[in-house]
Order: C-alpha cells, then sequence, then structure tokens
C-alpha cells in the first residue's frame, strides 16, 4: 500500500514542532515542588480522606476559578456522577449531551438512571451548536407546567450538559439563554477547561454545577482527582455530604442519613493537585504557544487545520487537534498509522457515543456533524513541555 504525501507531511510537521522528546498525547512533569508537597503530605501522616491538603487545593481551585463552592472527589467522572444526583437526575429523566465527548460523561449520566439525549456540535469549534439545538427543542419538547417534556418519550427533559471541547469554550451565553428559556438546568463538564475562561471568566462556573478533572492527563494532574464547583451552598453541602458516606457529624455515632459514596479525594492526590496547579498559568501559556508553532507549520499544508480557539474563547489547549477538510477515515487511519509507527502519540475522536452498543437506544438528534467529524479529527502530541 502507497502512503499518501498528507501523511508524511503531518509527519515532517511532528519532527519538526515536537521532535524526539515528549511524543507522547499528553504527558505530565513534575517540578521539585511538586516532590516537596508529597514528602510533606507523607510527613503530617494524613495522607487518606481526611487531610489538610484536600482544604488547601479545594481553596486554591476557588482562587484559580472563581467558582464560590469547591468539593474535590477522587475523580472527574465521580464529580459528575454527584453534580447530576445533586441536580435531580435520575430514573426517566432526561439529559441533552453532546454525542462528540469521553465516555465518562454520559456514564455518569447513566449511573443515575438518567437518559442521555445526545445533541449535535458545531463542525468549527466541536461544541453544542445552540442554534440547532433551539429550533430542535422547539420540534421535540412541549412545556407543561414549567416543565419541558420530550413529546416522543413523554420523560422531563431536566439538564443541558455542554463540554468544552479539547479545552475550548461552549457558546455559553447562548445556551444559558436556552437553558432559562426551557427551564433547564446546566451542568458544564469542563473535565478538559481547567484554564480556559469564556468572556474572561472561568468556565464551569456558568451553569448550576461544573466540575473538573485532575487525571494524568489532564493540564493538571492530582494523580487522580476531581472537583465540583457551584455557586450553590446547600448544592454543594449536599454534594460533600454523599461524598463521604452521608455520615451525619457526631462525635462517635455512625449515623447516614442516605445512601452515600466514598469519593473523597485523599491528601497525597491534594497534595499534589495543590503544587500543580500552582504552575497552570504557565501551562496554559506554554499550550498557547505550542499551538501557534502547529499553526504556522500546518499552514501551508492543505487538506488539514489546526483548530483554533473560537474568539469568545482564551483556551487551554488541552489537546491540539487538527482537522482533515473532508471526511476520509482511510487517510485519517493512514495519519494516525505512520505517525503512531514513528511513536508519536497521536488519536482520532472518541467513536461517537450514541453509536456504542450500550447507549445507542437513546434519544438523539441529527448527529451528521458528529459523525462526519468522527472521520476528520486527529489530536496530535500537546504536552507544555514540547515547547518549554
Ligand atoms: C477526563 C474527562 C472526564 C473524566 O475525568 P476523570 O478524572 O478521568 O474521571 C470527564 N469528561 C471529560 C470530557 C473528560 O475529558
Amino acid at each position: 500500500m502507497s502512503t499518501s504525501n498528507l501523511a508524511h507531511e503531518v509527519l515532517n510537521v511532528l519532527q519538526l514542532v515536537v521532535g524526539e522528546k515528549n511524543k507522547a498525547l499528553h504527558e505530565p512533569s513534575f517540578s521539585a515542588d511538586d516532590q516537596q508537597s508529597l514528602l510533606e503530605c507523607l510527613k503530617s501522616g494524613y495522607v487518606s480522606t481526611v487531610s489538610n491538603y484536600s482544604t488547601e487545593f479545594e481553596r486554591e481551585i476557588t482562587k484559580v476559578t472563581g467558582a464560590k463552592n469547591v468539593v474535590v472527589l477522587i475523580n472527574g467522572t465521580a464529580a459528575l456522577h454527584l453534580a447530576l444526583l445533586g441536580i435531580g437526575a435520575k430514573d426517566d429523566k432526561e439529559i441533552l449531551v453532546p454525542s462528540l465527548s469521553f465516555a465518562a460523561t454520559v456514564n455518569a449520566i447513566r449511573y443515575t438512571g438518567a437518559i442521555p439525549h445526545f445533541v449535535e456540535i458545531e463542525s468549527d469549534a466541536l461544541t453544542i451548536d445552540v442554534d440547532k439545538l433551539s429550533n430542535y427543542l422547539r420540534h421535540t419538547m412541549i412545556r407543561k407546567g414549567g416543565m419541558t417534556i420530550n413529546r416522543f418519550t413523554s420523560r422531563q427533559v431536566i439538564a443541558l450538559l455542554p463540554m468544552h471541547t479539547f479545552g475550548h469554550a461552549s457558546r455559553i451565553d447562548e445556551l444559558l439563554a436556552l437553558a432559562e428559556e426551557f427551564n433547564l438546568q446546566i451542568v458544564e463538564d469542563a473535565a478538559e477547561s481547567l484554564g480556559t475562561l469564556y468572556k474572561g471568566k472561568h468556565t464551569g462556573t456558568f451553569g448550576r454545577v461544573g466540575i473538573l478533572s485532575f487525571n494524568g492527563n489532564k493540564i493538571v494532574t492530582a494523580g487522580g482527582g476531581g472537583a465540583v464547583l457551584s455557586e450553590d451552598d446547600d448544592l454543594s453541602a449536599l454534594i460533600r455530604h454523599i461524598s463521604r458516606t452521608a455520615k451525619v457529624q457526631h462525635a462517635w455515632e455512625y449515623f447516614h442519613d442516605q445512601l452515600g459514596y466514598n469519593f473523597r479525594l485523599p491528601g497525597l492526590n491534594a497534595a499534589l493537585g495543590l503544587s500543580q496547579i500552582s504552575d497552570l498559568n504557565n501551562k496554559v501559556l506554554l499550550k498557547r504557544h505550542l499551538y501557534s508553532k502547529y499553526d504556522e507549520a500546518f499552514a501551508s499544508i492543505r487538506g488539514v487545520k489546526i483548530l483554533k480557539e473560537p474568539q469568545y474563547s482564551y483556551s487551554n489547549y488541552w489537546l491540539q487537534t487538527l482537522v482533515l477538510d473532508k471526511a476520509d477515515l482511510n487517510l485519517r487511519n493512514e495519519i494516525l498509522a505512520v505517525c503512531t509507527n514513528e511513536g508519536y502519540g497521536l488519536r482520532p475522536a472518541w467513536y461517537p457515543l450514541h453509536k456504542l452498543p450500550y447507549l445507542n437506544q437513546f434519544p438523539s438528534m441529527n448527529l451528521e456533524v458528529t459523525e462526519n467529524l468522527y472521520s476528520r479529527i486527529i489530536n496530535l502530541p500537546s504536552s507544555p513541555q514540547i515547547v518549554s
């Protein structure tokens, strides 16, 4: 089989921009401060779920994001799970969610028993297409006593769950207006967008509730971890409560007032997250610089484009994204094969969630853009240390 020019041109760019080090898709990097922080946590003896480091980490996240309340948890998926329980997600409630996302987004909906209802994205921004969604809701929903009911399933639609794809903010103002009109709560999956601002304000702080992730491949890692952000004191308190087995505080009694979870972030993870997050701004700048380098290098190559932040987004460029001009699965796979073979950590977009065997029976808009983009997107090596 002869390989196309384009695959080799992409490889040339990677050799030029990335070189021989930091070839992975996204690698964490650790400083002497990180080691120090972990060591101090060990010495404190409080390495587990009761630790000042968790409180300190929450305070730092509050500073960085401007969120009123922050609860740190074991990972982003658990954060989304509890955020959804907190807003009343349960059996027979529907939640509008893009199909282009990591499986965890929709898994968290399913953990609560609620039903994902898949919505379309824009091809330029990879986030929810608000015009199409607005039009769709007008034709698909009935308003009844302040509730929004899906006329085809008779289920109530309670929330809209935007995801800030690869670190680019969704059209938040338009989503908020639509959510208000249809009486929907907004739950932001900001797992990928720590450091990303929408019109100057941090993503994850616009909806009723938002979540972050500190997984090893995210811009800031705690080894594993997540956070729930909310302006709502009661909602935050509820999420904190159920994350620690719903035990009612008492000097000796083990009284649990509802079904709870063991989702608190251990101190060791918080200690790492705390020192890592102090370097966030620097990492965002490096990743934005990496974007410029890729953009420049790909400018002269026909048939592909590097995804640029929309003008309302100050993006963290969590994952750099190459988009083929035309849907061509063979070409996409060839680029992946040629570059992967040389050790570069490329990957395609997630398989469209609405086509996965355990999710394909759930309601959905027409998702032709999502399906088309699946054969056009390739994420490129994106570690900040590539340009440091
Ligand atoms: C990483 C990620 C999550 C889950 O975070 P974990 O900390 O890995 O559980 C959820 N949603 C999206 C979009 C993500 O990228």
